[in-house]
């Protein structure tokens, strides 16, 4: 093959060949072509997109360059969540066990939070001890056991995505839809689940604010997946103003210990959760409602396995902020609006996300939204609590809050989390 040729033929338009996709999956995670060769290409895939038929192509490539796990010896029905990521975002501390506690098996794959969305795993290790590294056995039996697991992608699983996300990172072609669909893909398909529900947010704190963009994204992720096999519905949820409460790692494990002990004060992330739950379950050909599994503790039960499993103390205290400062409003009336990427950003600037892959979180930072859009406020009245382990960040914090809050004398118009099914 002729990799200038190559990169060429998709600069002018023509439609790759299987063979081209599989030569240079395999090229570039045997280094036998160089990465700005390969960067040329996505530049090229970024402008002219990728056919249906490129694009399941390139996706079985990179599933092709690893391990595929086989979860087809398990006595439950398969079914995983992928959410593209959003602010205050715990939905898979509640949803894993919950749909578990309802008879199916959740391998949940997960990952960290790269700028001012949040990752699952920085979450979980918010509890002392939990351990996101377990072997495939290990997954297997837990999932065997416990119906539900939460942990790191193995570095056997879709090694070609690994090497083209991080160049993609630094050459300006993350946001193309068949990269995307085909990256997040291949990571679900490999993984070995039945049925996959997809949480495609849209809105200021979403990786997509335009929601055109999302459900092109969402349809190009369904039509993927059933072309390998696997039974997909996706969800459009809105992601305008932060999901619960919590943001930041410690705080959002103990808001999704709240909503799964039935302590409902998040009724926008128990709406999601549940209409995930049914979805998931509706795919797994399991006729349960999952509402009643997250009021009658059983959800919970499932949660506090999974974390001891894992090697996490569900009873230790979690991490607390040394400093913790609040933000008042400076007029009275009703909250128009809570702009989720200012307080995701926040979040970042107290400590609870990473800038570089290579950064350490913090656990205990973050934003607590005392207040909601919609509801009533007076002068005075604290809005939103800051945690910090360090005072200088509180500042940085308050700067990226200047105009994330809105007060007037209308409610803003009532909306469903859920915006859209794509099935
Ligand atoms: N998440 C992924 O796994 N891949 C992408 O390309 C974007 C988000």
């Amino acid at each position: 093959m002729d990799m200038v040729n190559l990169i060429c033929s998709k600069r002018d338009g023509r439609e790759l060949t299987a063979a081209e996709i599989d030569w240079v999956i395999n090229a570039y995670v045997a280094g036998t072509v160089a990465d700005e060769q390969v960067a040329a290409l996505l530049m090229a895939v970024f402008w002219r997109g990728l056919s249906v038929a490129e694009l399941s192509r390139w996706t079985a490539a990179i599933i092709a360059s690893g391990e595929r796990m086989d979860l087809s010896g398990l006595s439950r029905p398969t079914v995983d969540k992928h959410s593209t990521g959003g602010v205050g975002d715990k939905v898979s501390l509640i949803l894993a066990p919950l749909v578990a506690a309802c008879g199916a098996a959740v391998p949940q794959l997960s990952g960290r939070g790269l700028g001012h969305t949040g990752g699952t795993l920085d979450k979980l290790e918010a509890i002392p001890g939990w351990r996101s590294e377990l072997s495939n056995s290990e997954m297997l039996a837990q999932l065997e056991e416990i119906g539900c697991v939460i942990c790191a992608a193995g570095a056997g699983l879709a090694p070609a995505d690994r090497k083209l996300y991080a160049l993609r990172d630094v050459t300006g072609t993350v946001e193309s839809i068949p990269l995307i669909a085909g990256s997040i893909m291949s990571k679900k398909i490999a993984e070995g689940t039945q049925s996959l529900v997809l949480d495609v947010k849209v809105g200021s704190g979403a990786f997509m604010a335009d929601r055109d963009r999302a459900t092109e994204l969402a349809r190009t992720m369904v039509r993927l997946g059933r072309d390998h096999g696997l039974k997909v519905t996706a969800l459009l949820s809105t992601m305008d103003t932060p999901l619960g409460r919590a943001v930041g790692n410690a705080l959002e494990v103990a808001e999704a210990v709240e909503v799964l002990s039935g302590r409902d004060d998040s009724p926008d992330l128990v709406e999601l959760t549940l209409a995930l739950a049914r979805e998931m379950l509706e795919l797994a050909g399991i006729q349960a409602d999952p509402s009643v599994a997250l009021r009658n503790g059983s959800a919970l039960e499932r949660y506090r396995a999974m974390v001891v499993a894992q090697g996490g103390d569900p009873d230790a205290p979690l991490p607390r902020a040394a400093h913790i400062e609040l933000v008042t409003a400076d007029q009275t009336g009703i909250v128009g609006r809570l702009d989720a990427r200012a307080v995701g950003v926040a979040a970042w600037r107290l400590g609870a996300g990473r800038a570089r892959k290579e950064d350490a979180v913090s656990a205990s930072a973050g934003v607590v939204c005392r207040i909601k859009p919609g509801e009533k406020v007076t002068e005075g009245q604290a809005l939103l609590e800051l945690h910090t382990d360090q005072s200088e960040r509180l500042d940085w914090a308050r700067e990226a809050l200047k105009d994330a809050i809105a007060i007037g004398d209308q409610p803003p118009a009532p909306t469903s989390v859920v915006l859209e099914v794509i099935s």
